[in-house]
């Protein structure tokens, strides 16, 4: 293990836990809560903190992952059957919430999406006491926060799809009063939108995707008019339209390409699994990596 990795095993390890329990919030998104006593040890780094989620198949009542969760978990986890092995999906952290006896909840709110995927077929039914395993943060400084504003940023572009919803709520929540930020948010129906509150300056503007033409975050920030000063923009959502997005902000906009943090949750056509295995692949193949979930 190098001193990097070792650096970066310290920060996350392996939590059980399950449905406490699961609510509508509106047409497409369901806030799954979950909890358990391994959870006392998760310490989220609030705004866009991600994890991956491991999920059992239809039939199995807990998810499957290899025996010993050290070093080589991932390619033990692998090295199972596809349809033996956990599903393992990324997702958010909404909220974690600590009483005062240190137990803990965690709010995912998962964007439903059909029955195609995996999670969003496990989310849309999840029930009380279902069991899941979290591959998440032991400290709170860790490696799974992307939202972070270089020093000197006057004001904040933040703009996503309702896979980025959660990471955006999570990111409002901790802006300071007197922080500025404009926000543009992508929503397939006007039942959707939610109330964001936040301490800082924000003018927030909802995308409703049934009424709105063809990459309507892409064309509503290309519409805006821009505060002046220094900005830090932080986008996520489908990969094609996270890359658009920034092309035109660090292209046409002169965006430092340093002070934009930008994430592709997702890719039109093409599952998790898909893009963990084309990242693998390219990696192997020593390409530069064009691919994963967490790249674009
Ligand atoms: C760091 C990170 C954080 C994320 N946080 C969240 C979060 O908090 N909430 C959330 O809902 N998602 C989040 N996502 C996105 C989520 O991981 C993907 O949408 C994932 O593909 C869902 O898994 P699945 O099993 O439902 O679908 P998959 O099996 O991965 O995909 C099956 C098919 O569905 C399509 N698909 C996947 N997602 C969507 C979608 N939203 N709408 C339409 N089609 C889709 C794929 O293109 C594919 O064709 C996050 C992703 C990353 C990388």
């Amino acid at each position: 293990m190098t001193t990097e990795s070792a650096a970066i095993a310290v920060q996350f390890r392996f939590f059980d836990a399950q449905v406490v329990r699961s609510r509508r919030l509106g047409p497409t998104m369901v806030r799954v809560t979950l909890g358990g006593e391994q959870l006392r040890a998760f310490a989220s780094g609030g705004r866009d903190q991600s994890f991956s989620l491991f999920l059992p198949h239809p039939g199995q009542d807990a998810p499957v992952l290899p025996v010993e969760a050290g070093e080589g978990w991932f390619h033990e986890w692998r090295a199972l059957p596809e349809d033996v092995r956990a599903v393992m999906r990324s997702y958010t952290i909404r909220e974690q919430r600590t009483d005062t006896a240190g137990g803990t909840e965690l709010d995912v709110d998962f964007a439903l999406h059909g029955d195609l995927g995996p999670a969003s077929r496990w989310a849309a039914t999840a029930g009380p006491g279902e069991r899941v395993i979290l591959l998440g943060p032991a400290v709170a400084d860790n490696r799974s926060v992307g939202f972070r504003p270089p020093d000197g940023t006057d004001w904040m572009l933040i703009a996503g799809d309702e896979t980025a919803l959660p990471a955006i709520g999570g990111i409002l929540d901790q802006l300071p009063a007197g922080a500025r930020a404009r926000v543009w948010i992508e929503v397939p129906h006007a039942e959707d939108i939610q109330d964001l509150p936040c301490a800082g300056e924000v003018a927030a503007t909802w995308l409703v995707r049934e009424h709105a033409g063809t990459a309507p975050l892409l064309n509503a920030v290309r519409a805006a008019e821009l505060p002046q000063g220094t900005p830090y923009a932080w986008i996520a959502g489908e990969s094609g339209a996270v890359k658009a997005l920034r092309r035109h902000l660090v292209g046409e906009r002169g965006f430092d390409r340093r002070s934009v943090t930008f994430s592709g949750y997702w890719r039109l056509g093409a599952s998790e699994e898909d893009l963990r295995a084309e990242a693998i692949s390219a990696a192997e193949s020593g390409a530069s990596a064009d691919a994963g979930p967490d790249a674009e």
